[in-house]
């Protein structure tokens, strides 16, 4: 009998054989075993059910044994395809095998199976296509880290760009994608406006947009392949430098480049591009459209693989790829537009759940006429309720309501309305814009009730700024700057800043894909707060800018928007040295009126100074009493760590160490912190722009001294545990260092793929996960879920999803 090698060695000498052998074979025993089986039929009348279980089964096997030997996967799913009243769907027959998985676990039943259409989804369109020559082995999705690069509609590119690339039939592609964008934020015009920045000239989208390229995906087909991003890619980057893109972007014209070495029009790179020596032959360049007519990407294929240049088959080719792109984006727009007034409408709905407007009661508990008059507001003399209201009000001297020191504790919040609606008393902007009495009682109790009784970012919170505001412009003089309707606005946009906070912030609408995540795709937060403050100015009852003309209100709208979307800290870096700039303009000024002209001429500078207004508004508690401070440091924590316990319990993360309520006792530190990076530049460039904000930096710098001393208690706390220990372990301090490196999980990169097979009837997917580190797969669940999430019955990367869930909770 032959041994084993001896048979290894014949079957190695005699590939035909061993073929032959294998094809008549092993095949057929591998069903035949498979067969064999026990099948479990849970419904013996349905024929069909019987023999999709049966295919279940054999491909389960199948399935497994790839996942061991041939991909190394963790994971996969199995979809079959089926007809419903002649309507294709595909339905899950298998899902989530493992490699160790039972049969049974993995088998969906058909109560509990994923439908969904062919037209949707990666899977769906594999299926629906059926390209006959889609190449029988696996194509391997080798995705990995470019994935967590992408944003959700690049993903749609790169998924379906990934998965056709075998019928390209050229060495190296790649994909430029444009940026969307028409119109510039208001804090993006401002360099340019300030003449700091050369306005764009250069060419545009046939839709009017800038040509920017802000990511390369390059594809490198040749070897062993490759997928590189290159995110904000320089204008001489080897892709773009010939200037072709650009011009298929700005023309949107097909561009075929027979020899790129003969043509005087593009200059392509004539050397090797990379370290691997590969250089440009011919060229075939598209734009992608989608179905909104913008471009919204340029494909550029390199070198046919045959040597030859690209020619109309090609280009018909590339055509029809190029529109399945566009298309993609199309699905993803449409179904982003149809939801996105089910989110606002979800939003609106729990605006209105949550609390309403003042009712006429409580408009009465300040503007008693009922009580005075005998009558409604309505029925009673503008005049007489305005003297009504003021003897109402706190005294402004009282409350030192002038003070940056100016404190909310010892006041109600009843009393708080009461000196927001004495704010505009002072500023002299009731009467002169002609706000009824009732209208801005009603518009103040209401902004009240828009704040949710949370930790921090309460009325209090939403008072204090408005508050600030006021100080800032009267005590403080800036108020010379600025009009009575421009000051009007920022007190006013001051009290709404933070209106119907949820006391959690961005980053967290996003990872907890609230439906305020889906509307917005920046400053998040201050767009709802935006946008609910102008949802108050939309009715009439509480319109207080109800009396404006047409562009007075306009103004007010926008600068609403500039204070309330100042207030994400993530700007406040860009416009630090705008401001700046600004303040060491006028420091040099001998005359004061030249100062204020430098500012009030120019609506840019008045901006930027509104907008670090906001910023020293917000942070204002910093600058507070000790007394103050100490106690609101206490609950901007506290809210912090609410968030923080949010974050493990419902998305299962480890929370930032500030949001983190087992570092409370880094507090004082972390104060500091935030003293030193963030706070001390807004209050010493306003104590350097007017002396008379100089209290501020002095409280600053006070509680600076105070936390300070805090964090050194803690400290010398800290470090006398530590020499404590060493003494007691003597030298074991080493030891206890190793423990916890031990803990940390082995250094290794993430990566996922995923394959699909195309049978004759069925597809499937098999995706593997392996290697993950803790930290970096748990975010690239995250990335997936917001996938997920957009892309809804994409099952593909629902399996992904699961998967990832699956793995984390193990
Ligand atoms: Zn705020």
């Amino acid at each position: 009998m032959a041994d084993k090698n001896t048979v290894e060695k014949f079957l190695d000498n005699n590939p035909q054989f061993a073929k032959e052998y294998y094809d008549k074979k092993v095949k057929a025993d591998v069903i035949t075993a498979a067969f064999n089986n026990q099948v479990q039929v849970k419904d013996p009348a349905s024929y069909n059910d019987v023999t999709t279980i049966q295919e279940a089964e054999f491909i389960f096997d199948l399935i497994k044994g790839m996942i061991a030997l041939l991909i190394q996967a963790d994971r996969c799913s199995y979809f079959g395809s089926r007809a419903r009243n002649g309507i294709p769907e595909l339905t899950t027959v298998l899902f989530d095998v493992s490699h160790n998985s039972p049969f049974e676990k993995n088998l969906v039943d058909s109560t509990a199976e994923i439908v969904f259409p062919t037209d949707m989804g990666i899977v769906g369109w594999t299926a629906h296509s059926k390209k006959p020559n889609i190449p029988r082995n696996v194509l391997l999705w080798s995705a990995s880290k470019v994935f967590e690069e992408l944003t959700d509609i690049e993903r749609q590119f790169h998924k379906a760009l990934y998965t056709v690339r075998t019928y390209l039939k050229c060495e190296r592609y790649s994909v430029g994608l444009l940026d969307m964008t028409k119109e510039k934020e208001f804090f993006d015009e401002w360099p340019i406006k300030l003449g700091e920045q050369e306005p764009y000239k250069g060419p545009k989208t046939p839709d009017g947009r800038e040509i920017n390229f802000y990511k390369l995906i390059d594809y490198l087909l040749e070897d062993k392949e490759e997928i590189k991003v290159i995110p904000g890619p320089p204008a001489d980057h080897w892709a773009l430098v010939s200037g072709l893109p650009t011009y298929v972007a700005e023309n949107g014209f097909i561009c075929n480049m027979m020899n790129v070495g003969a043509d005087d029009y593009f200059t392509f790179q004539k050397e090797a591009v990379d370290e691997t020596g590969w250089k440009i032959k011919n060229v075939l360049s598209l734009p992608i459209v989608n179905k909104k007519e913008e471009i919204v990407g340029v494909a550029t294929f390199y070198n046919r693989s045959d040597g030859k240049p690209f020619d109309e088959n090609d280009e018909q080719i590339t055509e029809a790829l190029t529109q399945f792109l566009g298309w993609s984006t199309l699905n993803s727009d449409t179904y982003d537009k149809l939801n996105r007034t089910e989110w606002k409408k979800d939003i609106a709905q729990e605006i209105l759940m949550y609390q309403t407007t003042a009712t006429l009661n409580d408009v009465q508990t300040i503007l008693n006429t009922q009580d005075k008059f005998g009558s409604a507001p309505e029925d009673c003399d503008q005049k007489e309720m305005y003297k009504l209201l003021r003897s109402n009000i706190p005294d402004a001297k009282k409350v030192e309501l002038h003070e940056f020191r100016f404190s909310d504790f010892p006041l109600s919040e009843l009393e708080l309305i009461k000196c927001g609606i004495r704010c505009f008393f002072e500023l002299g902007v009731v009467e002169k814009f002609k706000v009824p009495a009732e209208i801005l009682t009603r518009w103040m109790y209401t902004v009240r009730r828009g704040y949710r009784d949370i930790t921090y970012h309460n009325w209090r919170h939403g008072f204090n700024v408005g508050q600030t505001m006021f100080a800032l412009l009267l005590t403080g003089k800036l108020k010379k700057y600025y009009s009575d309707l421009e000051a009007f606005a920022m007190v006013a946009a001051g009290f709404c800043h933070d209106i119907d906070h949820r006391g959690t912030n961005n980053l967290y609408q996003t990872k907890s894909l609230s439906p305020l995540a889906k509307l917005h795709s920046s400053s998040i937060m201050e767009r709802h707060h935006l946008e609910y403050s102008k949802t108050l100015m939309e009715n009439e009852n509480l319109n207080i800018f109800q009396n404006l003309q047409k562009r007075q209100f306009e103004t007010v709208q926008h600068l609403f928007e500039v204070c309330i979307i100042a207030t994400d800290l993530a700007l406040y870096f860009k416009k630090r040295t705008m401001f700046q700039k600004i303040v060491e303009a006028v420091e040099v000024m001998p005359e004061e009126k030249d100062k204020i002209n430098y500012i009030s001429n120019n609506a840019t500078r008045k901006e930027i100074i509104m907008a670090m207004m906001m910023t020293a508004c917000d942070l204002s508690a910093i600058t507070k009493p000790w007394e103050v401070q100490s106690k609101v440091a206490l609950m901007v924590a506290a809210e912090f760590w609410e968030q923080g316990d949010l974050e493990r319990t419902v998305l299962d993360q480890q929370p930032i160490p500030m949001m983190d309520r087992n570092h409370a006792d880094e507090l004082p530190k972390m104060q500091c912190g935030f003293i030193d990076f963030v706070c001390s530049f807004v209050y010493k460039e306003f104590s350097r722009f007017h002396t008379e904000i100089i209290p501020m930096f002095d409280g600053l710098n006070i509680n600076r001294g105070e936390w300070r001393a805090l964090a050194d208690v803690y400290e010398a706390k800290m470090k006398a545990i530590e020499d404590e220990k060493k003494r007691l372990e003597g030298g074991g301090g080493q030891g206890e260092r190793r423990c916890l490196q031990s803990k940390a999980l082995p250094q290794s990169s993430c990566s996922f793929c995923i394959c699909i097979v195309n049978f004759p009837l069925t597809v499937f997917l098999i995706c593997s996960f392996y290697r993950s580190r803790w930290r970096e797969f748990k975010d690239m669940r995250y990335l997936l879920d917001l996938q997920f999430m957009n892309v809804c019955l994409d099952v593909y990367l629902y399996s992904v999803c699961v998967c990832a869930q699956a793995c984390v909770h193990r």
